[in-house]
């Protein structure tokens, strides 16, 4: 399945590096190794990028002129969304979710410098999200304009093949480095990366252990949404075929208080991690991802002392500074 049946726009700074966690491998008793998929880009920074290089080609494809997509007030994907459509020459309209008047810091004050059209609707409203968008690409047809609907992390069909794609980069990593990597883990929040990394291993016969963190929801409902992108993927092959639950191991049990909220034992380890490999991981995801791969290592369940493991940094960074008055309490400044 080497040849894909989608084109790509290039916008993303790849390979990416990958880089021993020399202290955590040391501390963990497992050599750990992280791919630094949040240098993808400074303002296109993280996984997203990945998959909206082949949904923006799709969009181009198809001659529209105005990408629409949704996320929360901090989405990383709603950022580097308005970023590649200036890059593209292409509109951008974010639905974002909020409930009362937000700071424009982070994400969104980048949004904002990027010229996207910001919308806020309530939580209420987002539940409606696809519908929302929907109306908006009427409005736009009134205007002879050409909406494109990206949805909530690009983890459709189409975004997938990002991280497809990103295997085979991982894979010639390998061969270059002289090491095997035994595991790949990454952090889930729409199961897009989870769901093209997964594919990629089954088709392609890679047999890795592939593991997903997830940082909201159950891993029941990750393993439906997982099963769910792949069936989309595999339409563009033409195939009537889809992942089972089998071949998906997602890991429950790290979304502490719930969807970009932080717990006191999270932002602790998020500041041990920086000084212990002088790595930033963000709040919302990567930040709560490594410390259950850290936990996870401890209990021995899904690895074992030998093993290799990969973990995708898949980026975050701007969604630290909105939270920097949460740290007073365990860093030397006050709130
Ligand atoms: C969106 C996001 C994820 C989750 O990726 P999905 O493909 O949506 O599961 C992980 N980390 C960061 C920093 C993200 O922005």
């Amino acid at each position: 399945m080497k040849d894909l049946p989608v084109e790509k726009v290039y916008l993303a700074n790849l390979p990416t590096k990958i880089q021993k966690l020399i202290n955590t491998s040391l501390k963990c008793g497992t050599d750990i190794f992280i791919k630094r998929d949040d240098q993808t880009g400074t303002e296109l920074s993280g996984n997203k990028i990945r998959k909206l290089e082949y949904a923006i080609a799709e969009a181009k494809k198809n001659n529209c002129t105005t990408l629409i997509t949704c996320g929360g007030i901090q989405s990383n994907h709603c950022r580097a969304t308005a970023a590649a459509a200036v890059k593209q020459g292409m509109d951008c309209i974010l639905v974002l979710a909020a409930d009362e008047k937000v700071p424009p810091n982070g994400n969104l004050l980048m949004d904002y410098l990027f010229g996207a059209d910001v919308r806020f609707v309530s939580s209420e409203e987002y539940a409606n999200r696809n519908a929302i968008m929907q109306n908006i690409c009427e409005e736009l047809s009134a205007q002879r304009k050409k909406g494109y609907i990206i949805p909530m992390g690009a983890s459709n069909g189409i975004g997938t093949f990002g991280y497809y794609n990103a295997m085979d980069e991982i894979i010639e990593q390998e061969k270059q480095l002289g090491i095997t990597f035994d595991s790949i883990v990454c952090t889930v929040g729409s199961g897009g990366t989870y769901a093209g990394l997964c594919l990629s291993n089954k088709e392609n016969g890679y047999g890795k252990k592939i593991i997903g963190i997830s940082i909201s929801e159950s891993a029941d409902f990750f393993v439906n949404q997982v099963i769910e992108i792949s069936k989309e993927f595999y339409c563009y092959f033409g195939r009537n075929d889809a992942l089972t639950a089998d071949d998906i191991c997602i890991i429950e049990g790290y979304a502490g208080k719930g969807y970009a909220l932080s717990s006191p034992h999270e932002l602790e380890f998020i500041k041990n991690f920086a000084r212990q490999e002088a790595i930033i991981l963000d709040p919302v995801y990567t930040g709560k991802a490594m410390y259950g791969l850290s936990r996870e290592i401890a209990k021995g369940t899904h690895f074992n002392e030998e093993e290799n493991i990969l973990f995708i940094h898949t980026g975050g960074l701007f969604g630290l500074f909105p939270k920097s008055g949460e740290f007073a309490q365990i860093l030397p400044f006050s709130s």
